[in-house]
């Protein structure tokens, strides 16, 4: 399938308006001539109530109104709801919007009734009088928008019922969760791909906040849209300052980061932690200094409400949270994010650091990782994801008829939340189904292997995502918007990162080679004007036999040496024992060679 692509940043803006441009007069040929971005701003004045488009808005309300599927990511917080509703009410007809929770479905449709326009929602949440009425309001054509929840999809006749009556748009918010890629899978979403045939001719409009390239693909092929036009952008953010550092153990990082908080500015603060219980001590600990309280999921609601009222007002300075903590967070001065380990993807990384310096002051954000955090991350999803042979003994063991999980966990001697973790993914893969009352029952059968096999490797590669971030020595923000989109990216460095303005780095700490680390560093540059392409470990044993310098004191070496411009790495991989190892291997550019020649080096690294 054909796909147009375009990337609306500064730079390019003049191809999405041409592109619009050209969505505009397809639509004149269809005799909607007149219809042109000063009608749009009318009606977004006098229906939704604004007096003018954010940036990248009118180019997409523009395409959809034409009738032109769309793909939209940009991040959360800009925008994206207005991108269909406002093509969906100069489009006529009903807007049925997919949203994957219900709080979200209620707090749209409360916004939209609130705004006079004709807003209903069906979902678990409602008795069905009222879901019969809302079908009757839709099929009677009195609605504007009609939002539900996925699930309904699943519910006999449904989705024909609906077709009945042709909607105008059709918009899939969170579209991510359609994409085993995506972070958040929801078997559910899939669906959509089934049905949406029925609803045509209406265009699809996909919204999203996250999708890295692959993900933005796996959604359009799983909605099967067709020729769809791509707005991604928004992904560069000028005022975060990002950083990363290796760190060693746990107190090494409790102390970097209370040393950072206590830096003038750096308040209001999230500090992301790994566990519940990290988030515990860290607040105590924080709590010497700072006024700072924990957030997770294992608190009770009242808790978690008031801590997070108590941060919003100031009254907490600093929130020590697990990634529980954001969901429709929108603190607008917050100065600092810091991680205390190294995320488990770039998607969840970028949603996190996205909550600093909404207000567009430079705001930190500092990640603290170590190479043992990958090990703790690939644990976590070898618990989730176990070995196939595990789950093939696991599945046979579970009854083709409806079973109490509790029970089953019994009988395997499992914890119940070990077996819900295995059982989520095989619900997600089809091997069996999940009720909502706890119960489970085996599809004898389905075809889960490739997908489970798919979605695990896919997990195992966004840690190293996340950890080729945490290591590169090129621009950030680059490398951040890159994984979104490589056109937004372009060969922009911020430079105000930690890579691109070291001098300017408050969390890392630089300084000059001494006498011993410029002599390790001509030798390593001279063995590598001998022999380019070595691998980093190999050359380590190879020049430091004795094991001075350290494994962690070389790597900082050799970031200085990329800093500074003398090499570049690559990776690589081999096949070990069925599974694939990555490595890497460095790379002298033509000043590397030429310091080799002289003996000329200037550099500097992190202080360990
Ligand atoms: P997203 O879905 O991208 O996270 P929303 O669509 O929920 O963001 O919008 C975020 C906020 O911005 C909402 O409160 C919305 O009313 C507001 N907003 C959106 N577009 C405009 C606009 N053109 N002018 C003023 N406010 C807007
Ligand atoms: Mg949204």
């Amino acid at each position: 399938m054909p796909r147009k692509k375009i990337v609306v940043s500064s730079e390019t803006s003049q191809g999405a308006r041409r592109k619009a441009t050209h969505g505009i007069s397809r639509m004149a040929e269809h005799g909607t001539v007149g219809k042109t971005e000063p009608w749009l701003l009318d009606l977004l004045r006098t229906r939704l109530g604004f007096q003018a488009f954010r940036p990248g808005q009118e180019e997409v309300c523009a395409a959809v109104t034409a009738g032109q599927d769309v793909v939209l990511v940009m991040p959360t917080g800009s925008g994206k709801s207005l991108c269909y509703q406002l093509p969906g009410l100069a489009r006529e007809g009903t807007t049925l919007v997919i949203s994957p929770l219900i709080a979200l479905i209620e707090d749209q449709v409360g916004k939209l009734q609130a705004g006079g326009l004709k807003a209903e929602r069906i979902h678990s949440g409602r008795s069905r009088d009222e879901s019969r009425e809302v079908c009757r309001r839709y099929q009677a054509g009195e609605l504007d928008f009609l939002f539900m929840a996925p699930e309904r999809l699943a519910v006999p006749g449904f989705p024909e019922f609906l077709a009945r009556r042709k909607p105008g748009l059709v918009a899939v918010d969170e579209a991510h969760c359609i994409s085993y890629w995506g972070h958040d899978f929801r078997p559910d979403y899939r669906l959509l791909g089934e049905w949406i045939p029925m609803l045509r001719p209406a265009p699809v409009i996909a919204l999203t906040a996250t999708a890295t390239v692959r993900v933005q693909k796996d959604i359009v092929k799983a909605l099967g849209l067709v020729d769809p036009v791509e707005f991604i952008r928004g992904f560069w953010r000028d005022n975060l300052l990002c950083e990363a550092v290796e760190v060693g153990e746990k107190a090494d990082r409790l102390e970097r980061v209370t040393e950072l908080l206590q830096a003038p500015g750096a308040l209001p603060a999230i500090v992301y932690v790994p566990t519940r219980k990290a988030a515990e001590e860290v607040a105590v600990a924080l709590a010497a200094t700072v006024s700072a309280v924990p957030y997770h999921a294992g608190l009770p609601q009242a808790v978690r409400a008031a801590t997070q009222d108590a941060f919003m007002a100031d009254q907490a300075k600093v929130i020590v949270a697990t990634v529980a903590f954001g969901m429709g967070v929108d603190k607008p001065d917050i100065r600092t994010v810091a991680h205390l380990a190294l995320p488990a993807s770039i998607e969840n990384y970028y949603q996190e650091i996205g909550r600093a310096g909404r207000d567009g002051k430079p705001s930190r954000v500092v990640l603290y990782y170590s190479w043992g955090d990958r090990k703790t991350l690939e644990f976590l999803v070898e618990k989730n994801y176990p070995d196939e042979k595990e789950i093939e003994k696991l599945l046979k063991a579970v009854p083709e008829e409806w079973t109490l999980l509790e029970e089953l966990a019994e009988a395997l001697a499992m914890t119940a939340e070990d077996l819900q973790a295995v059982l989520k993914q095989l619900h997600n893969h089809g091997a069996v189904t999940w009720s909502n009352e706890g119960q489970v029952k085996r599809n004898p059968g389905a075809h889960w292997r490739k997908t489970y096999r798919e979605q695990r490797e896919h997990r195992m590669g966004q840690i190293d995502d996340a950890l080729r971030y945490a290591r590169t020595t090129g621009c950030r923000m680059n490398t951040l918007v890159g994984y979104f989109s490589t056109r937004e990216a372009g060969s922009t460095r911020c430079g105000q990162c930690d890579n691109c303005a070291p001098k300017r780095a408050v969390a890392r700490d630089f300084r000059p080679l001494d006498a011993r680390e410029r002599r390790w560093a001509e030798r390593l540059l001279v063995e590598l004007s001998h022999r380019d392409r070595q691998a980093v470990g190999r050359l380590h044993r190879l020049l430091f036999p004795t094991g001075t310098p350290d494994r962690q004191r070389f790597e900082a070496l050799l970031s200085g040496l990329m800093r500074a411009g003398y090499l570049t790495d690559e990776e690589d991989a081999f096949d070990k024992d069925g599974e694939t190892v990555t490595f890497r291997r460095l790379l002298l550019t033509p000043s590397g060679r030429k310091a080799a020649l002289t003996g000329k080096v200037k550099c500097d690294m992190d202080r360990p």
